[in-house]
């Protein structure tokens, strides 16, 4: 069944249209949604009802805020299989992450909801006799948010949620890739009884977005996406004084020591690297392997991408599913290409698999014997493609995982607890994993990158406080 979005503005769906599409990736004969091109008219009226709801949202008792996130929760909770369905029909990933990420977003609220009651400030003595001073957190004004597509519900909900509890009023603007899942979000929101305007989604991906950023009521941009994405969003928020947190892309490294158990380092490139085919900004893409053992990781890593079975979304059995979209798919073989052209000795995949289905799929890929300049380790693909990087020992391997312009998440495979104590401290990532993949987070716990990854404050978790409110510094004489 192909549904008709609407935007959501000042507590309506609003403006339904058939101006764009969304297909489903597994099936392409699947239209998902017709939905409206938001313009600039669009994000002026959502702005508008955000603006004019700021006030009574920020003035509302915590308890309000509260209640209404943990009545989101709930109902998240309650339709996580339906919408994590639809997310799979959608986005294409598998039916249980899926349902997985909808229990997160549900989490997550829940968790903000609580937050929503723990704001709070300081109060210092001050230098001066006869004075107080403290410092009170407050709502920082409608902020805008913009979104990727491969978690489209996880992403919307880590931004909403924390912009909520605080205070602010929301315009989220979410990718054209994936606006089914955006439209439930608001939907959900809609139902738990939020004020007109607290909350609004314009439709229409990049045309929204840019209009968001330049819009001179929003008080600060979170954006979620690529590298090139966002170094336009913080060129456009900077110019027009907008506080910016920018999330982007990632070339994970993933160190392999020669005293690693070869099973257990299998097992972890292989969930971290093709796992959600690979549409994770903290998958393992590069692999550096210390020499002693790293033909016999390689044949290891090909014989289980070769097992994986790549298939439909919500088909059962399948472990890997397709790209997102056809413009993915090309890029994943695009680079393969790169890759090849470049000395690197495909080990096994590129290829599509053996399916009747009408998808973008791809075979789980893996090529060896990499350099450390080649692009394939230096720009993201995005899809189930795994380099490796032959070194000599421990200590080219941090040299290798710290070149790059990225610094998102690293992470080691070793039983050597000096390694991973050097690791931790000395590989240039916002996130160091021992013993596991580079992708996999809490929700409770800050996340981002460091270089090219991220730009600004931490993004979830105890961390997102600092983001979504200001600090206000308060002296009292007598
Ligand atoms: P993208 O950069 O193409 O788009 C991201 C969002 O920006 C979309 O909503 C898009 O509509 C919007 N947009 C496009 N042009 C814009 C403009 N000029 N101004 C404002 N907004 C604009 O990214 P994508 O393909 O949707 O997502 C994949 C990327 O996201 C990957 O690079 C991935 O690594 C990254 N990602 C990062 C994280 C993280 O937290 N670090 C998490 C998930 C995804």
């Amino acid at each position: 069944m192909t549904t008709t979005l609407s935007h959501y503005i000042g507590g309506a769906f609003t403006g339904a249209g058939d101006a764009l599409e969304s297909r489903n990736p597994s099936d392409t004969s699947d239209i998902v949604a017709r939905f409206p091109q938001g313009d600039t008219a669009t994000v002026d009226a959502a702005v508008a009802a955000a603006a004019g709801a700021q006030k009574a949202w920020a003035d509302a008792s915590p308890e309000v805020r509260a209640d209404l996130l943990e009545k989101i929760a709930q109902a998240l909770f309650a339709r996580s299989v339906e919408v994590g369905e639809l997310l799979a029909r959608e986005e294409g990933k598998l039916r249980g992450e899926g349902i997985g990420e909808t229990l997160r977003a549900a989490r997550i609220f829940r968790y903000f909801a609580g937050e929503a009651l723990r704001r709070h400030g300081l109060t210092l003595e001050s230098t001066r006799p006869g004075l107080d001073v403290a410092t009170h957190r407050e709502a920082i004004g409608p902020v805008g948010l913009i979104t990727p597509w491969n978690f489209p519900i996880a992403i919307p909900a880590w931004k909403a949620a924390p912009a909520l509890a605080f205070g602010n009023t929301v315009v989220l603007a979410p990718s054209n890739e994936t606006p089914a899942m955006a439209h439930v979000l608001a939907e959900i929101i809609h139902e738990a009884g939020m004020p007109a305007g607290v909350f609004n989604m314009v439709l229409g991906g990049g045309e929204a977005g840019a209009a968001l950023v330049n819009h001179s009521d929003i008080a600060a941009i979170s954006f979620t996406g690529s590298q090139g994405t966002g170094a336009k969003v913080l060129q456009g928020a900077t110019a027009t004084h907008k506080r910016v947190q920018l999330e982007m892309g990632g070339k994970n490294p993933l160190v392999v020591c020669a005293d690693a158990d070869l099973d257990k380092a299998v097992a972890i490139a292989a969930d971290g690297g093709f796992f959600q085919t690979g549409q994770r900004c903290t998958a393992s893409s590069r692999v550096i392997v210390e020499a002693a053992i790293h033909d016999a990781f390689v044949e290891k890593l090909a014989a289980k991408a070769r097992s994986l079975k790549v298939g439909g979304a919500l088909d059962e059995g399948t472990q890997v599913g397709p790209a997102n979209s056809q413009r993915q798919l090309e890029q994943n073989f695009r680079y393969v290409g790169i890759a090849c052209e470049e000395g690197g000795r495909l080990a096994t995949g590129a290829t599509e698999p053996d399916t009747d289905a009408s998808g973008y799929f791809m075979q789980p890929t893996v090529i060896a014997d990499t350099a450390p300049d080649m692009r394939i380790n230096n720009e993201e693909v995005f899809g189930p493609v795994v380099s490796t990087v032959r070194v000599a020992d421990y200590d080219e391997a941090l040299d290798v995982a710290n070149r790059g312009n990225f610094g998102l998440s690293a992470g080691i495979v070793t039983t050597n607890l000096a390694k991973a104590r050097d690791f931790r401290k000395n590989v240039r990532a916002g996130m160091v994993m021992i013993n596991l993949p580079t992708a996999g987070v809490d929700y409770h716990v800050p996340f981002g990158g460091t270089r090219g990854s991220s730009y600004g404050p931490r993004e979830q978790g105890f961390a997102a406080v600092d983001f979504y409110t200001q600090i206000k510094t308060v002296y009292t004489g007598d």
